[in-house]
């Protein structure tokens, strides 16, 4: 979608650091890190929310980005994934992304 922030990540038309890319999907940091470690998974096909995927396959491979991410970046003992669906729920980026969070004790629930 040509006004969404995250396809232009994908699509190399804003400048970001990749953590790692398959056909698939991108891991970046997010811009403003709620944790020492703060990473968004994304799938460079765009859909809104979670509840636009029809992809049962794609949803696969974004988790197993999150576990590879996790991974990569030293943290894959204790990590959060988050997928915030609507706004209400904290969502501000209307392109599906898992959020991993990790690197400080994380509290339970969340707020
Ligand atoms: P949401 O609130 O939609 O679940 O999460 C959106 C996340 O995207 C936020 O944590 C926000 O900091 C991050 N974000 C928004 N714009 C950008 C950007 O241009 N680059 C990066 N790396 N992260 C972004
Ligand atoms: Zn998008």
């Amino acid at each position: 979608m040509s006004d969404c922030i995250f396809c232009k990540i994908v699509n190399k038309q804003i400048d970001t650091k990749l953590i790692s890319e398959t056909d698939d999907y991108v891991a970046f940091n997010d811009i403003s890190p709620q944790a020492p470690v703060h990473a968004l998974v994304i799938p460079k096909k765009h859909f809104s929310t979670l509840n636009d995927i029809d992809d049962v396959e794609l949803m696969g491979k974004l988790l197993n980005g999150a576990k590879e991410t996790a991974e990569k970046l030293g943290v894959k003992d204790n990590y959060r994934t988050i997928i915030n669906t609507g706004a209400e729920a904290g969502q501000a980026v209307f392109h599906i992304h898992i959020h991993i969070l990790a690197g400080r004790p994380l509290l339970w629930p969340p707020g």
